[in-house]
């Protein structure tokens, strides 16, 4: 059986190349692998192409979340008001602080944090509101500004998922308090693992220099001004981020190739449903390509996952919101497993399909194919 499996088709690739070897090959030679050149060049220039005055590279994704809430002053039993429906890193941060993460619902057509459902939560412990753009749609932030100032809250953005996106014709990360990104391997670029917080607040940034390194001490090294972390990203990483970004835009065009794609071939089946992109959205920049299905289509979500995963065709079903997880319910004792009905709705109904940025098309046909025949 299965003689003639088709080759495994991934859910995430990278395209690494001769840019990201020499930068490497740079730090070896010149033994600069911990600390180097790279770092500063790095976050110089990311900053810049997400619009912000500063950057600060950290070892994670989760690590600029905790940092960035460090940064805010995020303490014991401050409530940040976090999108449910996220990779839970963005609800771990906060809880990193002392503070905890109350979910807020999303939009079952963007699968976005739905701002209406922000005021309900907000109390004399809220302190911030974690937005996370969620698969390279953008939140909408207006109405997010206007409460941030109305309630004197703090933004993050978490932008894993989002780089070079815009709302409104600017770029996420710039227009909350800070902005988080991850070099995860399979987020839109790369350095293996890593992380950069962003910002325009120059005290903003200096605090987060500070913190990410052992807050060491300016006069004496050794007496520190903080509770500080390790969170130094190598300057080999760097390296291969730098890399990443010379081809950035190669890459968009690959994430919009693999989406029109998918979307031309799948927008006209029954029961198949691709989310929204509101129009507030001026450069969208699909991270992976998400469908849920409806009663419309003849199975559910869990029985499609295993058709395709016998024609190896890899997927990944959609987050566990916060509202679900049974350890973060149990800890604070302030929310529970009902309360974001369209987060449950897209935990059971959601996944994403193939989406490297080396895949075919003759693969995306292959895999919506599969679908159809169902
Ligand atoms: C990937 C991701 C993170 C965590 O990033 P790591 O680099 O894996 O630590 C946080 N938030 C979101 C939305 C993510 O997708």
């Amino acid at each position: 059986m299965q003689k003639n499996l088709p080759k495994k088709i991934p859910v995430f690739d990278f395209i690494l190349g001769a840019k990201e070897k020499e930068l490497v090959n740079s730090c070896l030679k010149s033994s600069s692998i911990s600390q180097g050149i790279y770092i500063k060049e790095f976050e110089n220039k990311f900053s810049k192409f997400v619009n912000c005055k500063y950057g600060v590279t950290t070892t994670s994704g989760t690590t600029a979340l905790h940092l960035a809430c460090k940064t805010l002053g995020i303490k014991k039993g401050d409530e940040v008001l976090v999108s449910s429906s996220t990779n839970m890193a963005s609800a771990f941060a906060v809880d990193y602080c002392g503070g905890i993460p109350i979910p807020i619902d999303i939009e079952k057509e963007t699968w976005q944090m739905n701002v209406n459902k922000i005021k309900k939560k907000i109390n004399k412990n809220t302190k911030a509101i974690m937005v996370v753009h969620l698969f390279g749609h953008p939140v909408d932030m207006n109405p997010i500004l206007k409460i941030a100032k109305k309630y004197h809250l703090k933004i993050i953005e978490d932008c894993a998922e989002a780089h070079g996106v815009e709302y409104k014709g600017k770029k996420v990360g710039s227009i909350g308090d800070i902005g988080a990104f991850s070099f995860f391997a399979n987020k839109t670029i790369t350095c293996g693992e890593g992380g950069m917080i962003v910002t325009n607040s120059k005290k903003l940034a200096e605090k987060a220099q500070s913190l990410k390194n052992l807050s060491y001490g300016k006069i004496n090294k050794f007496m520190h001004n903080d509770i500080g972390f390790n969170y130094r990203m190598p300057n080999i990483s760097a390296a291969i981020g730098l890399g990443q970004l010379y081809k950035i835009n190669k890459i968009f065009l690959e994430k919009k190739r693999i989406y029109s794609r998918y979307k031309k071939n799948l927008e006209n089946i029954s029961g198949i449903n691709i989310p929204l992109i509101r129009e507030w959205t001026t450069k969208y920049v699909m991270w992976v390509f998400n469908i849920y299905i409806d009663n419309n289509f003849p199975i559910n979500r869990d029985k499609l996952v295993e058709k395709l995963k016998k024609k190896n065709i890899e997927t990944r079903n959609a987050f566990v919101p916060i509202n679900k997880q049974k350890v973060l319910i149990k800890k604070y004792k302030l929310f529970k497993e009902s309360d974001c009905p369209n987060a449950n709705y897209i935990m059971n109904n959601g996944l994403y399909l193939p989406s490297g940025n080396n895949i075919k098309n003759s693969q995306i046909d292959f895999v919506c194919n599969e679908i159809l025949k169902i």
